[in-house]
């Protein structure tokens, strides 16, 4: 995927580009795990990558690693191996639903209930009506785009 890639936190204080994207996984190890305080780290390989304005404060989560991410709102950005190029969380990206995980890794500590997301209920009609008037109400502090 050759073109330029933007992505940042939520805040907008941490933005970054990306000149070439590569191999897109989830990975359910517990590092990443916790890393992500979520179900499943999704990733991908991020060449070219260059910080736009604030770089993220960063946590060596292993000696093989460290973690960037935005200091003021928290928001998870990256996973750094020493010896490789940097990877950034999928959904950071300006446009994660182009950016489809091809693998899955780290499976031995998948939560066994991953398998069974797509078949949970949504919100009936009246239960989505009955919310309407809480998210109508929403003034949102999350930086554009
Ligand atoms: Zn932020």
């Amino acid at each position: 995927m050759n073109e330029t890639w933007t992505g940042g936190c939520q805040c907008g204080a941490v933005r970054y580009e990306v000149e070439t994207l590569g191999r897109a996984s989830i990975c359910h190890c517990r590092m990443c795990q916790r890393a992500v305080g979520n179900a499943f780290a999704p990733f991908v390989t991020a060449r070219g990558l260059r910080w736009l304005a604030a770089e993220p404060k960063r946590f060596r989560s292993s000696n093989q690693v460290q973690r960037g991410f935005c200091a003021q709102c928290g928001t998870p950005l990256t996973y750094e191996r020493d010896d490789a190029a940097p990877e950034v969380t999928i959904a950071s990206l300006d446009e994660p639903s182009r950016v489809p995980p091809v693998i899955q890794v780290g499976v031995e500590s998948r939560l066994p209930w991953c398998e069974t997301l797509n078949g949970l209920p949504t919100l009936t009609p009246e239960e989505a009506q009955a919310a309407a008037p809480f998210f109508a109400s929403i003034v949102s502090n999350q930086a554009p785009t």
